[in-house]
């Protein structure tokens, strides 16, 4: 992970420290997990961000999860803590060497079936039939736009959509003090909250925890 002295955060650190502070431990493989993406600059999900999805899987106990953005596997642990038995993980990752991690990790998943699927998000969704209860998009973040229009059309009413990071550390409010390359990221970024923000079947809300998450509960209706 790029350190980034400069970055306005997505809340006050104390703030941060505090909630995460207060959360329980972790262990066994997700301890493990933490300690290896620590040491390799792996970006996995925060400790208050994991459990905002734990909250919103304790809430809705989907039965198939797609996620988008696997790395070395870390947040699939967390989503398959309260999926229903019998459920199903689709997740993907076009990292060789993170979908190789994440294949070897996630034999430990004993709760529910999984399956890696190795390769560009856009190419693996077209594979993949049914329909999904929950959907984590937590990949390249200049992409967004993208993966929720493949991912839409798998969402069954009543589901919901996760997007990760999309507070980018706060540059998102702050565009001047992001590193130029990474102005259209910001740019885009902005672009999909508003389109979130305002898509008529969904209604989403736009959390400063973690890095940023965006819930999009999706109404039902017809396109
Ligand atoms: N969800 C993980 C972290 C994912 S980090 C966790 O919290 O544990 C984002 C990952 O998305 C990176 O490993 C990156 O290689 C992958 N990625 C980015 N763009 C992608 C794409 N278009 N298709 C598939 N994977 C992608
Ligand atoms: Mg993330």
């Amino acid at each position: 992970m790029t350190v980034r002295p400069n970055a306005p955060g997505v809340c006050t650190k104390p703030i941060q420290n505090l909630i995460r502070k207060v959360l329980p431990d972790r262990e066994g493989i997700l301890k493990e997990l933490e300690v290896f993406a620590m040491e390799n600059h792996v970006p996995i999900i925060e400790p208050e961000g994991a459990q905002v999805l734990r909250f919103l899987t304790s809430y809705h106990r989907p039965k198939r999860v797609l996620e988008v953005g696997a790395a070395i596997g870390y947040s699939a642990f967390v989503l398959s803590e309260n999926m229903v038995e019998g459920g199903h993980i689709d997740t993907i990752e076009r990292n060789p060497r993170r979908a190789a991690l994440a294949r070897e990790n996630l034999k430990r998943m004993e709760k529910v079936t999984v399956h890696l699927h190795e390769g560009d998000a856009e190419e693996v969704l077209e594979t993949l039939d049914g329909t999904y209860d929950f959907i984590f998009i937590d990949a390249a973040k200049g992409q967004y736009r993208k993966f929720f229009d493949l991912v839409e059309p798998k969402l069954r009413p009543g589901g919901i959509i996760v997007s990760d990071n999309v507070l980018f550390k706060g540059f998102i409010a702050q565009p001047e003090l992001v590193r130029r390359r990474d102005r259209t990221i910001v740019r885009r970024m902005n672009d999909y909250l508003a389109f979130l923000s305002n898509h008529d079947r969904y209604t989403t809300t736009i959390l400063p925890i973690g890095d940023g998450m965006a819930l999009s509960q999706c109404n039902g209706g017809t396109k």
